[in-house]
């Protein structure tokens, strides 16, 4: 597959390539030359398929011709060892569990296939690529165990020092071999201002290979289409004549656009909404057709907290930069923190079913679009990207009950922290960097 970039100034290029660099050299988005197209009988076909199934026919369309098929359909299967269950609340609405990966949140998905697409490509080229992330809590901790033990690869992530949760704390210092985690003594802003250092440094990019791995790489966004086309066709075998809505909580919009990229690929999907708490720039777009980013504020929904996501552009190229082809398929909604609390209390009250804070945001949105908008008897799915054990204050507060831990968390809770504590002047990532050639972890 070919890929261009949003601003088409600079040249295609391969998946290889787009993975590698991540962003296109005149500072756009990658985006497939054509989208990939599945026939109604293609579809047919795959609808008694199993996840993996799926994943891997919508993966050979983008790799297929850069990585031979026994090889991507191992890869796929080492990704997506877990479940993606579609939980059924009543018989319009599910809740699509996104949170059944080794770190218990949806970026599982897109970390796991990065990492291993990055892996593949690498060592096509002998190269070891070395992956710089500043992380406030999930993006580092998926990436920290997408990358654990991939060959050709290594991981350093920096993370501010007393600023994440416990239980982050030890999915990003935990992986250990070749996942580096860099305890930093500063905030947020800090770790982000040093890794972008490193980028334009040219002594060290001489000596190391560096990449990103957050959610403009197209190799995360890809297999985040897989699990839109998974719970559309679940659906029609239930629901053969019905157009699912999806609901789904928004930060980057990464998972929105690939939601988006599934429709277009032919997957039966109807609409969709761009659920979001108070960082609401894309839901403003939508109503007014001004995009006007505001700085970002702090919500209960910290995984939402954007004011300028990064995906916005890619999802503009689709709708060719016009805001009522774009509200033709995607409804924005925006939900207050107070509204949050009060949905997880009132879908645990009414269904048993606890929710964590940013699946609630999505749940709350799809109601409120119910009521404004579609009728009954339209399927509705909110895409749940996180367990609620991960955001276990909120649920306490609104349900008054602790969220126990599964059990796959409770090894990683028990294993030694390694983390190298640094202060927030550059020399100290670069000397650490330089020097990482010779280490071990
Ligand atoms: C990252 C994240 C989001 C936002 O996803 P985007 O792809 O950035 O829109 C939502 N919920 C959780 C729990 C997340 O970790």
């Amino acid at each position: 597959m070919i890929f261009y970039s949003t601003t088409k100034a600079s040249a295609p290029v391969t998946m290889k390539k787009a993975t590698l660099e991540g962003l296109a050299p005149d500072g756009g988005l990658y985006v497939p030359s054509t989208m990939p197209h599945f026939s109604a009988e293609e579809i047919a076909l795959l609808e008694n398929g199993s996840f993996n199934n799926i994943a891997f026919a919508v993966a050979k369309k983008f790799a297929g011709d850069e990585i031979p098929l026994d090889r991507l359909s191992e890869l796929i299967d080492e990704c997506f060892t877990f479940d993606t269950p579609l939980h059924e609340l009543d018989p319009d609405t599910f809740v699509e569990e996104l949170f059944h990966g080794p770190t218990l949140a949806f970026k599982d998905y897109g970390a796991r296939f990065l990492a291993r697409m990055t892996g593949y490509f690498a060592a096509e080229e002998s190269r070891l690529i070395t992956v710089l992330v500043a992380t406030s809590g999930d993006t580092g901790s998926a990436v920290a165990y997408g990358f654990h033990g991939i060959p050709n690869t290594r991981v350093v992530l920096l993370y501010p020092s007393g600023k994440v949760s416990r239980l982050q704390e030890q999915q990003l210092t935990t992986a250990g071999d070749n996942v580096f985690a860099l305890e930093v003594k500063g905030d947020f802003d800090d770790c982000q201002r040093l890794v972008k250092q490193a980028f334009v440094d040219q002594s060290l990019r001489q000596k190391l290979t560096l990449t990103s791995a957050n959610s403009i790489n197209i190799s995360r966004l890809i297999p985040q289409s897989f699990y839109y086309a998974w719970a559309a066709l679940q659906l029609r075998q239930r629901k053969p004549d019905a157009l699912p809505i999806f609901s789904v909580p928004s930060g980057n919009y990464g998972n929105l656009t690939a939601g988006v990229m599934a429709k277009m690929m032919g997957f039966p999907i109807g609409h969709f909404i761009a659920a979001s708490n108070a960082n609401d720039s894309v839901t403003r777009y939508l109503d007014e057709g001004r995009y006007e980013p505001k700085p970002t504020v702090r919500t209960l929904t910290t995984a939402m907290d954007v004011g300028n996501p990064s995906n916005f552009a890619r999802l503009r190229y689709f709708f060719e930069n016009d805001f009522r082809k774009m509200g033709q398929e995607i409804t924005g909604i925006a939900v207050s923190d107070a509204e949050t609390l009060e949905t997880i209390r009132s879908v645990y009250e009414k269904y048993g079913y606890v929710m964590d804070p940013h699946t609630a945001v999505g749940y709350r949105a799809l109601d409120r679009f119910r009521q404004d908008h579609a009728g009954a008897g339209t399927p509705g799915v909110v895409l749940s990207t996180a367990h609620p054990v991960k955001f276990d204050e909120a649920i306490k507060e609104a349900t008054g009950n602790e969220v126990p831990l599964p059990e796959t968390m409770e090894e990683i809770m028990s294993k030694p922290k390694k983390a190298t504590l640094i202060g927030n002047r550059y020399e100290e990532l670069a000397r650490f960097l330089s020097e990482l050639n010779t280490q071990t972890n």
